[in-house]
C-alpha cells in the first residue's frame, strides 16, 4: 500500500486506512480541501521545513538566509579572503548549506 500523503510503503491496519501514520492522516486533516496531487505537494514543502537534513548540516530555507550566514561567519573568522566559504543548494532537503569545500560555481 502506498500512503497517498508521503507517498511511502506501509502495510495498512485495516483496508480502509491510506496514510501510514497519525503524522500524514494529521496532515490530511489539516490540507482537507486539497486535491490530492495538491497534497503530495504540499507535504514535501512540509517535510523541508520541518525535517532536519539528512547530511546534518544546518540548514538554511533561502539563498539568502545561507549569504548572511556565510557573512557573519566569514567576518568571525577575520578572513580577509572569502573564497573558503561556499552555499550550495542540498539535493537532499533542497534547502541551503555553507560549506567549506572548493566545488565548481553554480
Ligand atoms: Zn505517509
Ligand atoms: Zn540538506
Amino acid at each position: 500500500m502506498t500512503c497517498d500523503v508521503c507517498g511511502g510503503e506501509f502495510t495498512p491496519a485495516d483496508e480502509d486506512q491510506r496514510r501510514c501514520s497519525d503524522e500524514c492522516l494529521e496532515f490530511v486533516r489539516a490540507h482537507k480541501h486539497a486535491r490530492r496531487k495538491t497534497l503530495a505537494n504540499l507535504w514535501k514543502l512540509h517535510v523541508r521545513y520541518t525535517r532536519p537534513c539528512p547530511s546534518g548540516k544546518v540548514r538554511h530555507q533561502k539563498k539568502r538566509d545561507a549569504e548572511q550566514a556565510a557573512r557573519v561567519a566569514v567576518r568571525l573568522r577575520y578572513d580577509p579572503v572569502p573564497d573558503w566559504l561556499r552555499i550550495y543548494e542540498c539535493p537532499a532537503c533542497h534547502g541551503w548549506h555553507l560549506t567549506s569545500k572548493p566545488g565548481r560555481e553554480t
